[in-house]
């Protein structure tokens, strides 16, 4: 087995949806307004599988036809956006994937309905939480509720249950 044989996995946030897949065969930003709606995002980040390689391995995305040509995926439960799909293409949100960091995107799309301050992030300053005790002390406090980066044989676990 070679590296592009490799399954990827993901999902939404709350675990009720899952899915895998081989390899991207395309990996992209997109600017469009629809996108940017889509994902609550400044841009969408997808990743483009061969539909025939893909399966839900849990539960069932939700569709929203957001256009004659094309329709979102997403989970009911939680909200996450998961898919784009149209013209028998089916690509995948990025941060849903379990490893999104071996997802560089490759392309921009529709890079002139960009909004217009995005290229400018890598510029702001980044606020380091050790300078600041109390965030410090939250972030600790805080208990995530989140499904994991991984497969899971039941979720939500045991004790949270009902
Ligand atoms: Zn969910
Ligand atoms: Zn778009």
């Amino acid at each position: 087995m070679n590296a592009s044989d490799a399954r990827l996995s993901g999902g939404c946030q709350c675990g009720a949806v899952r899915f895998s897949c081989a390899a991207p065969t395309r990996i992209s930003i997109c600017h469009c307004r629809m996108c940017q709606k889509a994902t609550g995002g400044v841009y969408g980040a997808f990743a483009s599988v061969d539909t025939t390689a893909l399966s839900w391995t849990r539960g069932a995305r939700k569709i929203f036809h957001s256009s004659n040509v094309a329709q979102r995926g997403f989970c009911a439960d939680c909200g996450t956006p998961l898919t784009w799909e149209g013209d028998g293409e089916v690509a995948i949100s990025i941060a849903a994937f379990d490893r999104p960091a071996d997802l560089k995107p490759q392309v921009q799309l529709e890079f002139h309905e960009r909004i217009p301050w995005v290229h400018d992030l890598g510029a702001l300053p980044a606020r380091n939480n050790a300078d600041y005790p109390a965030v410090d002390a939250f972030m600790a406090s805080v208990v995530s509720l989140q499904h994991p980066d991984h497969d899971t044989d039941a979720w939500p676990p045991e004790e949270r249950a009902g």
